[in-house]
């Protein structure tokens, strides 16, 4: 049977060219530690040093701007907490919305019992925050905004430059959480006006459990979270991962060079998916129908759990996901969906397909071919129908 995978919003394979690269820092001499004042050390903290550089070239950012994490979580919470923390002198109000993914939204609501004044804002019915609802919500006790780049459930992609605009004019620090659209969109540190940005190895064909946190200079911010060692100069203490970092810079340059000929493929295949499924009955998109990630389709279907879908689809060998894939597994429907305005029952019918570099026309065919049948099955026999 044919296997199509279409969950990369969810993770990524990992690339051969990023696992050969990884594997060469598993094997031989390669293991030396970058602190270690000895040949092996010095050989891998050399390489780590050409990571680091093809991280920051990527996002415009000077190397020295760069911090190697466990991942996007990682770099969301260390993000958040050093810069309300650091700041805590000055305000103790943090904006951030309500569709951030829970690494964001759970680390701000943590700092809201702590102490921390916190403003959710609320999204339109595309998922989108509105930069004047950004601007109404700072106050002078405003010390850190927090907004994601591009949404994981719903593909929609935010007006962050905008928002870094009025983030610098009041010299406020502005975490961007890019990890859905980093590889996919451009991804500017000074274009964004970010002060912080969270990267994730395993949505662009890296590993899982390695990522960035790009930190500008001269920002506000201060390491809150680990004690330990001077490691990434002092900002994120413990040895590093170096088939990680050796792993992520690979996938970082492959990115970089494929991006925009991929995400304009994708963008075509995305297109067919969202004309397909949205000509059957009760089926709609979800997420801003123009201003979305090139390989984001996200749907809401009409008297169907999203659950039944997914096993329907994965019978078919077709692995898809409902909201995000870090909330399935619980029975509450997404609080993206809900923040959007969709009624709760509504919410739990949402599917979420997303495209990767093996993705092919034949691909988006086959999901057509098989949906339908699912769909009217599923529709038969389910107590929700109207
Ligand atoms: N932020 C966003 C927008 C994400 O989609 C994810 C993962 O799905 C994360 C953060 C967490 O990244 P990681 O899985 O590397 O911890």
């Amino acid at each position: 049977m044919r296997s199509v995978y279409f969950d990369h919003s969810g993770t990524t394979p990992v690339h051969p060219a990023v696992a050969e690269e990884m594997y060469r820092y598993l094997i031989g001499d390669s293991f030396g530690n970058p602190s270690s004042v000895n040949h092996l050390g010095l050989q891998v903290r050399k390489k780590v040093t050409e990571a680091r550089d093809i991280a920051a070239q990527a996002i415009g950012a000077a190397p020295g701007e760069i911090v190697f994490t466990s991942g996007g979580t990682e770099s969301d919470n260390m993000a958040i907490h050093g810069a309300a923390y650091t700041n805590k002198s000055r305000g103790n109000h943090i904006i951030t919305s309500a569709v951030e993914h829970h690494a964001v939204l759970n680390t701000v609501k943590a700092l809201g019992k702590q102490g921390f004044n916190i403003t959710i804002l609320p999204v339109d019915q595309y998922g989108m925050v509105s930069v004047d609802d950004v601007a109404a919500a700072i106050t002078d006790r405003t010390i850190l905004i927090t907004i994601m780049h591009a949404n994981n459930e719903v593909g929609t992609i935010m007006p962050i430059a905008e928002i870094g605009k009025l983030a610098r004019e009041r010299k406020i620090v502005f975490h961007v959480d890019a990890v859905q659209s980093f590889g996919k969109i451009p991804v500017n540190v000074d274009e964004l006006g970010a002060n912080l940005l969270s990267l994730s190895g395993h949505k662009i064909y890296g590993p899982k459990g390695i990522g960035v946190l790009y930190i500008r200079k001269g920002t506000r911010w201060r390491q809150t979270l680990f004690h330990g060692g001077a490691q990434e100069r002092l900002r994120r203490a413990g040895t590093e991962n170096i088939p990680g970092i050796m792993g992520l810079a690979k996938a970082i340059e492959l990115a970089m060079e494929n991006r925009e000929a991929e995400s304009a493929r994708l963008m075509v295949l995305r297109d067919k998916l969202i004309k397909g499924l949205t000509s059957i009955e009760n089926v709609r998109l979800t997420g801003h129908p123009v201003k979305r990630l090139p390989n984001h389709a996200s749907f809401l279907f009409k008297c169907i759990e999203g659950e039944s879908m997914l096993i329907s689809l994965d019978m078919k060998r077709i692995a898809a996901s409902t909201g995000s894939a870090c909330t399935s597994g619980s029975l509450e429907p997404s609080h993206v969906l809900l923040a959007m305005g969709i009624p709760h029952a509504d919410a739990h019918g949402s599917l979420r397909l997303t495209l990767g570099k093996d993705n092919t026309d034949d691909d988006v065919d086959y999901l057509l071919e098989v949906i339908k049948p699912i769909v009217e099955k599923l529709r038969n026999m389910s107590p929700l129908e109207d």
